[in-house]
């Protein structure tokens, strides 16, 4: 099997990247290797991750390319990664969020379309459920009222894969992810910014004033999830579903730092501020859906996945934390 993975050097990529491999499909990837967070750690996962996968340099808004790519590779499978991530950025650079999340979205669309892809598993995220959904959220709630731009764009993101699916008969899944964390993770999200805070003896923001619950997602149960999914196309008409993958157990913010406090061996200094704009206050992921089609059942608390954040931390970030 031939699979074709898009940001393949962000977090969760080059640890799906990884998996595959390990079981034996051939891995073609492809990265912007974008600024919105430091290159060098996106270059130093894959080497340090999957320095066996074929990852090229390339934009999805780049159309002759990725159809030359296509040409070249002719993947079986497409696993959708790539993206402009981050809820408070889509305040201040919107165009991002369109360029890479709709305009790259079509330009896949159509190649999976084309090419005769058969299945595109792509990443969506909780933040669809925004304000009308009461968690725990399960799949067939309200989506159509996003709390920011990069929401609403993972919102788009389905429906435009429920259209292809409908007219073009084009198979493909949508995973919506609760706030993955792990080794290798993103420097912008709370539990690598915490983490090294903690360590380095930096103060930290804690908003909402610490009332905040999140379903924190351990890295190695999304991967489980993302090639269960990948490994089980839909069947129905029109051939497209949405998942939840998370962990199914919120965590409130206040408990989240106390594991890492322990970990690193030293309190954290917290500066309590109020809610960000296009924050949640709380998510929680209903699993059952994907519990059933394919056996998802994420198994890392807390407790056992934040304490490698900060061994992590300490290993790659040392002194400079
Ligand atoms: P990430 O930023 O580490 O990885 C995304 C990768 O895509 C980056 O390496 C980036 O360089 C690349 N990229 C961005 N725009 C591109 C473009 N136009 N062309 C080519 N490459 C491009 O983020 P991640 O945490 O690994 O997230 C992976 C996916 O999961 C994203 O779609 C994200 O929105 C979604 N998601 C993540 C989380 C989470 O908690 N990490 C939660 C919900 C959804």
């Amino acid at each position: 099997m031939t699979i074709l993975v898009t940001g393949a050097a962000g977090f969760i990529g080059a640890h799906v990247c990884r998996a595959l491999l390990d079981r034996g499909d051939a891995v073609i990837g492809l990265d912007n290797y974008n600024d919105y967070y430091d290159p060098q750690i996106k270059h130093d996962r894959v080497a340090a991750l999957c320095p066996d996968a074929d990852i090229r340099a390339l934009d999805l808004t780049d159309r002759d390319g990725l159809a030359a790519l296509f040409d070249e590779v002719k993947p079986d499978r497409v696993v959708h990664l790539a993206a402009q991530a981050g809820v408070r950025y889509s305040l201040t650079h919107p165009h991002a969020y369109v360029d890479s999340n709709l305009v790259g979205f079509v330009n896949l669309l159509e190649l999976c379309r084309h090419r005769g892809v058969q299945h595109l598993a792509y990443a969506s995220s909780s933040s669809v459920y925004g304000d009308s959904a009461t968690p725990p959220f399960s799949e067939d709630q309200r989506i159509d009222q996003p709390r920011s731009l990069y929401a609403a764009t993972k919102a788009a993101n389905e429906l435009m894969a429920h259209t292809y699916a409908h007219l073009y008969g084009l198979r493909s899944t949508g995973l919506r992810f609760f706030t993955v964390y792990g080794p290798w993770g993103r420097p912008d999200m709370a539990p690598l910014l915490f983490s090294r805070a903690v360590l380095a003896g930096r103060p930290i923001e804690v908003f909402n004033h610490g009332k905040m619950r999140r379903d924190f997602t351990f890295i190695a149960d999304i991967v489980a999830g993302v090639l269960g999914a990948l490994d089980h196309p839909p069947a129905d008409e029109p051939p497209h579903r949405v998942f939840n993958l998370g962990n199914h157990t919120p965590v409130e913010l206040e408990r989240f730092i106390a594991v890492i406090e322990q970990a690193a061996g030293t309190p954290a200094q917290k500066v309590y501020k109020p809610m960000q704009p296009g924050d949640m206050v709380e998510t929680m992921a209903d699993t059952a859906r994907a519990k059933a089609a394919f056996g998802f059942e994420p198994a890392t608390a807390i407790e056992a996945g934040l304490p490698r954040v900060v061994a992590w931390c300490r290993d790659y970030f040392g002194d400079q934390a």
